[in-house]
């Protein structure tokens, strides 16, 4: 099947021609581990499993690599400013180290929860200092970088067309409109590999290198980690759209300086969960996490669903009032397909239209709206399962679990059907209704059928 994606570096959909005819290279940027992920981090690593899942889907063998910033992402993207990992640990009076660990399990339960597969590789930047290092002394070697009062810099002036990606060169990139001017820096756009640790204080995290103790810049281990396990040039690289003007710029600068070839053929962004006006984010200290969710009785898959909902190009405005409604509508499909008997046959067409939605640029939205078909197709039943089965291996909704889940009644709902079937029998149908509310009240669904009452009561 032909696929089709948005290419940011030449901003148009292209078709999609791997490198090797069955082998996809995947990386995505992954988490900072100083806090808790937020709705709108989530909603970039869901994205990108559906990606992924329909690509499998389609037969590639996808090796998928994402790191684990757990040092050296600032709190200015100018290099400016405090480790995030060493600030969260002073304010908390635990070590970086601990802050890395408690969230980057906290991250790991969260895609766990959202049912998103686990790369084939993950890798923390603390285990990759030593490559960092080789690294930057390749570009030192070649001539790219300089040195300043707090670190190694590369010169951006030596690339050609560096920001190519975000068309920088019209975008209005003077340093000193958003922050203090680093006057050491050659060029606005320069930015640091090694920083050095200050001289009065030992940090957290640092380590030993040929140009002083210190640690690595946040774009560095992108590229150390990508060429390693991708190779030089990989299919498709993946980020949040805030990644577009500088991490993602830096981050090929430095690794086209080394390879001399284009680190990624395809480079797709993700646009931003918005929360009460503005874009959700963990600085600003506003944002919603899944465990807010689930204090609240949502599933982390009617987010799942409400993520779907939206293309991912497409930023998503997100309300309670929105979730409530993506998990109503992911209960309506529980309560429709509990019944459905075992897999078999096939629903002509409709298979082909879902793959067709997602390979128009994982046109998720339309994906759902075909899945919504099949349910109200007047195939079999059993074709139907077979068929939402199918999708659902690349929607991810975890469609089969929940339904077995809503079949599961507990023995106390057990003994109100059998009284209710009783008092049915006796033709007492005020006391029938009298039971038939008790079992809504505990959000069980009563239907009576020719063949009798059946029950399901769908969790999350
Ligand atoms: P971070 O942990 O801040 O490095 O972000 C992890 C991922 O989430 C990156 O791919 C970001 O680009 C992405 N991201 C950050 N904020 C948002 C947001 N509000 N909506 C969607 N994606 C986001
Ligand atoms: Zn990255």
């Amino acid at each position: 099947m032909e696929i089709k994606v948005y290419n940011s570096l030449t901003r148009q959909k292209e078709l999609f021609e791997p490198i090797q005819k069955n082998k996809i290279g995947l990386y995505t940027c992954g988490p900072t581990v100083y806090d808790y992920p937020h709705i709108g981090n989530l909603l970039a690593y869901t994205i990108w499993d559906v990606m992924k899942r329909f690509l499998l889907s389609q037969g590639y063998k996808v090796t998928h690599v994402m790191n684990v910033t757990d040092v050296g992402h600032l709190t200015s993207d100018a290099d400016d400013g405090e480790d995030k990992l060493e600030k969260a640990g002073r304010s908390s009076g635990k070590s970086a180290w601990e802050i890395a660990e408690y969230f980057s399990r906290v991250f790991m339960n969260n895609m766990h929860n959202l049912n998103i597969l686990p790369p084939t590789k993950m890798i923390r930047a603390t285990d990759s200092i030593k490559d960092q290092i080789e690294f930057v002394k390749i570009l030192e070697e070649k001539g790219y970088l300089y040195k300043t009062s707090d670190g190694m810099y590369f010169d951006t002036s030596k690339i050609e067309d560096y920001g190519k990606l975000a068309n920088l060169a019209n975008v209005d990139q003077q340093e000193g409109a958003r922050v203090e001017k680093n006057l050491e820096k050659k060029n606005p756009t320069d930015f640091a590999v090694w920083k050095f640790s200050p001289e009065d204080r030992a940090r957290d995290m640092e380590w030993e290198s040929p140009w002083g103790i210190g640690f690595p810049g946040w774009h560095l281990e992108c590229s150390v980690m990508s060429r390693n396990e991708l190779g030089d040039t990989f299919d498709i690289h993946t980020g949040g759209i805030d990644h577009l003007t500088v991490h993602h710029p830096n981050e090929m600068a430095q690794s086209e300086a080394v390879t001399g070839k284009q680190q990624a053929n395809y480079w797709m962004h993700n646009e931003h969960v918005k929360f009460e006006g503005g874009k959700m984010s963990k600085s600003a200290g506003t944002f919603v996490r899944l465990e807010d969710l689930k204090e609240k009785g949502y599933s982390p898959m009617s987010f799942r669903y409400l993520v779907l909902q939206n293309h991912y190009r497409k930023s998503l405005n997100f309300s309670w009032e929105s979730l409530d409604a993506a998990q109503s509508r992911l209960t309506n499909i529980i309560k429709e397909i509990a019944w459905y008997d075992k897999p078999k046959g096939k629903c002509k067409d409709l298979c082909e239209e879902f793959n067709q939605a997602m390979a128009d640029d994982i046109n998720t939205a339309k994906a759902l709206a075909v899945l919504q078909k099949v349910i109200e197709s007047d195939n079999p039943s059993s074709a139907k399962m077979r068929c939402i089965l199918k999708m659902d291996e690349v929607l991810g909704l975890d469609l089969e679990n929940l339904k077995n889940k809503a079949l599961e009644l507990s023995g106390e709902i057990d003994i109100i059907l059998k009284k209710r079937k009783e008092v049915r029998e006796k033709k007492d149908w005020s006391e029938s209704d009298r039971l038939r509310d008790k079992l809504v009240a505990l959000g069980v669904d009563v239907q009576d059928t020719p063949k009798g009452q059946r029950a399901i009561q769908v969790k999350f």
